[in-house]
């Protein structure tokens, strides 16, 4: 299936999703397979992953690591530009490594508890938190974690975004302009990129994974087809010698980008083929699927469940007949 058959109908199903954080979405579909085991989930807190480290990236880019992930610091004569705010237990490590500087803006590229655990923090200390409209809502609205079985509360509303968009936003900061855009459905419902046009460095969030297994939060509305579409639109904006940063794992190339992409539309096409005739993620376990690309993931069923649960939510974008 074309790219613009899967996103035609992705546009249309975006309207009336204001409700969305609230909406019990399970039900019909949780008995249709069996659950991964319950273990942390995406959505949950990741304890820190190894020491925090800050690198240059560029003369005006920092990159914290560890944090547990990665959060990005653009210096500006008016003050700091933060990408991510790191976990609530690390946010403090992330302003220790800013040396005092002030954060005047903040950007979420995810609700995810690892980008936007800090929001409070820096918002206490005078930043304006921008994020996609969907992302906010998410952070204002108490929500389920299937995977977990638990409910995680709202984040007090000093941690909320207060400039929000849905397709693209722009700033300048001192000689810098910076462009965030959607991307829609990769890896929750309100995925954005950060692009420091200027200093060449793209911020994609987690809709790149090149240390952990890809993450499809489908409760959240992320699936396998707008993650590949995503790829794309980054693909597009990248150039050869950009520096890519996703949320976890080491700067990237674009030929990695690509390598990457290619692997995901690879998995696309066969699992949508394999849902198509009525398989389950086990099923396409024992196939091998996985093994088909130069990729080794650390839990393979919980990818492919993953992986189903998308496809079953979205099976009129490549199918519709599912037997
Ligand atoms: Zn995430």
């Amino acid at each position: 299936m074309k790219k613009t058959d899967r996103r035609s109908f992705l546009q249309a199903s975006l309207t009336g999703v204001a409700g969305l954080a609230a909406a019990p979405l399970f039900g019909s579909l949780a008995g249709c397979q069996t659950a991964p085991s319950r273990k942390p989930s995406a959505a949950a807190t990741s304890a820190p992953t190894g020491p925090v480290t800050a690198t240059k990236l560029t003369e005006r880019v920092t990159l914290i690591s560890g944090v547990p992930g990665n959060v990005i610091a653009l210096s500006s004569p008016d003050g700091v530009v933060l990408v991510d705010s790191g976990s609530a237990a690390l946010a403090s490590a992330v302003r220790k490594n800013l040396g005092g500087a002030k954060v005047h803006t903040l950007i979420n590229t995810h609700y995810h508890a690892d980008q936007t655990g800090g929001n409070e923090q820096f918002s206490k200390a005078g930043a304006e938190i921008h994020s996609h409209k969907i992302t906010a809502q998410w952070l204002e609205t108490d929500y389920y974690v299937p995977a977990d079985d638990r409910w995680v509360k709202a984040q007090p509303k000093a941690a909320w975004p207060t400039k929000t968009f849905r397709e693209k936003s722009g700033m300048k900061a001192g000689a810098e302009s910076i462009e965030c855009g959607y991307l829609l459905e990769a890896h929750t419902r309100g995925d954005i990129y950060v692009f420091f046009r200027d200093s060449n460095v793209l911020a994609v969030g987690d809709v790149a994974s090149p240390l952990r297994d890809p993450v499809l939060d489908w409760y959240a509305g992320g699936w396998l087809g707008g993650r590949v579409d995503a790829m794309e639109d980054l693909l597009a904006i990248a150039k050869d010698d950009t520096k890519i940063v996703p949320c976890y794992g080491p700067v990237m190339t674009r030929a990695q980008l690509q390598a990457e992409h290619d692997m995901m539309k690879h998995l696309y096409d066969r699992t949508t083929d394999l849902t198509d005739h009525g398989r389950s993620a086990q099923d396409m376990l024992e196939a091998g699927v996985l093994k088909e690309v130069n990729r080794e993931f650390k839990d393979p069923y919980k990818f492919l469940y993953d992986v189903c649960k998308g496809h079953w939510a979205h099976y009129t974008n490549f199918g519709g007949n599912i037997v």
